[in-house]
């Protein structure tokens, strides 16, 4: 499951050897960042180029050639008239075939606004591009066995990076390299796949919980129980929010935050007196540390390689970095973790009025079908108090998705 998820691990990735290899680069004069300012400067000095017969050269020269459409392409691209209708018509002859071929129809499908214009010069221009006699320029229905909806994590609910406002973000420093960070969460209906909920920028100096800190979860909102004498669960108190853990697995080690959950401890605890079938060796784990006090440059990395993370009861969530690279001078100065996907999530209805989001959870309430029920809060409302034969129901109030 999780090579397909995570796609081939890279070996182990030394952070030091990389910084000491783009120092010993910069002392004799190379800059990764310093690209040719003519690239074909760069390609004639191949030496693969240079063995080449001149007739192959200029083939090759012919049939790379853009030169004829560059102008044309770049006008198009400053005409923002001409920009705009090429992007509307392309958006629509893609949804008319979506709507055509697409196996699932969503309820409500969001329509491409048709276009209004006076303009001579689209006239011109749309003439021209029906005259365009390239068969893959239009979408023949054969393309349908290449083309499938998005799914629900390749959305993205930011439109820009997001920077961490908190008192605890991070600045680069300059010895720092950058880590991109993917958070993989348990689908809800498939729990045997990973979905990707979010994608982060951290500087190598951050912390295993900078990481936590910029991981999006309902699960750290979860209000705070409040317990009879007897240990009954008597209401959730939405003032309070309870999170426990977390304990983050990486390479062979754990980590944890320190708190009293101990979850790192528990882990190493069960792992160590779990049964094991006879056929499958024992995994063991070392204890590692805390994550305030674990940067990720001493740590082993590897690339596309899944981490765990367990916290708040069994919520799990995996973490792998995807990618690493040197800061380059337009990086941003402050604001880390960047973000730079979130997943958008969406709440079930309301299971009486099907219509508003719900905000509750109704557990052992006789007159519905099932416990828990969701319900929004105006059908909550409706449904009034607990009667006397019905006085071990409970109310549990929905997490709010935040933005985080
Ligand atoms: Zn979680
Ligand atoms: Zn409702």
């Amino acid at each position: 499951m999780f090579t397909q998820a995570f796609g081939p691990f890279s070996s182990l990735v030394d952070l030091t050897v990389l910084l000491d290899t783009a120092d010993a680069n910069k002392k004799h004069g190379f800059d990764v960042w310093n690209t040719a300012p003519n690239p074909s400067d760069a390609i004639s000095k191949w030496k693969t180029w240079l063995d080449l017969p001149d007739t192959a050269k200029a083939a090759i020269e012919r049939e790379c050639d853009v030169g004829d459409i560059a102008a044309e392409l770049d006008d198009t691209l400053e005409k923002h008239n001409l920009y705009s209708h090429l992007s509307l018509e392309r958006k629509k002859i893609l949804s008319d075939f979506d709507k055509e071929h697409a196996k699932y129809q969503p309820k409500k499908r969001k329509r491409v606004p048709d276009e209004v214009y006076d303009d001579p010069d689209i006239d011109a221009f749309k003439e021209k591009l029906e005259n365009i006699s390239l068969e893959c320029w239009s979408l023949p229905p054969q393309a349908d066995l290449f083309v499938r909806r998005a799914l629900p994590f390749e959305h993205n609910a930011l439109s820009k990076t997001k920077e961490c406002k908190a008192t605890s973000s991070k600045s680069l420093q300059a010895k720092d390299v950058l880590l991109y960070i993917t958070v993989y969460d348990k689908s809800a209906s498939h729990p045997y796949q990973v979905w990707k909920s979010s994608s982060h920028i951290l500087p190598s100096t951050s912390t295993l919980e900078d990481i936590w800190n910029a991981i999006p979860c309902p699960a750290k909102e979860y209000p705070e129980e409040v317990l009879a004498d007897d240990g009954s669960l008597v209401e959730f108190d939405t003032s309070r929010t309870t999170d426990r853990g977390p304990c983050f697995c990486v390479h062979g080690a754990t980590y944890g935050d320190g708190g009293d959950a101990q979850y790192a401890q528990k882990v190493l605890d069960y792992l160590a007196t779990c049964k094991v079938p006879p056929n499958r060796p024992r995994v063991t784990l070392k204890p590692g540390g805390l994550i305030s006090d674990t940067t990720l440059d001493s740590l082993p990395l590897i690339l596309h390689f899944p981490n765990w993370i367990l916290h708040n009861g069994n919520c799990e969530h995996y973490f792998a970095v995807t990618h690493i690279r040197l800061r380059h001078p337009s990086d941003p100065v402050d604001g880390y973790p960047l973000t730079t996907h979130l997943t958008p999530v969406s709440r079930g209805l309301c299971r009486i009025c099907d219509f508003v989001p719900a905000s509750h959870a109704i557990v052992n309430d006789l007159r519905l079908d099932d416990s828990p029920f969701v319900v929004c809060k105006r059908c909550l409302d409706f449904l009034g108090e607990p009667t006397s034969y019905n006085d071990s129901r409970l109310v549990v109030p929905l997490v709010e998705h935040k933005t985080w």
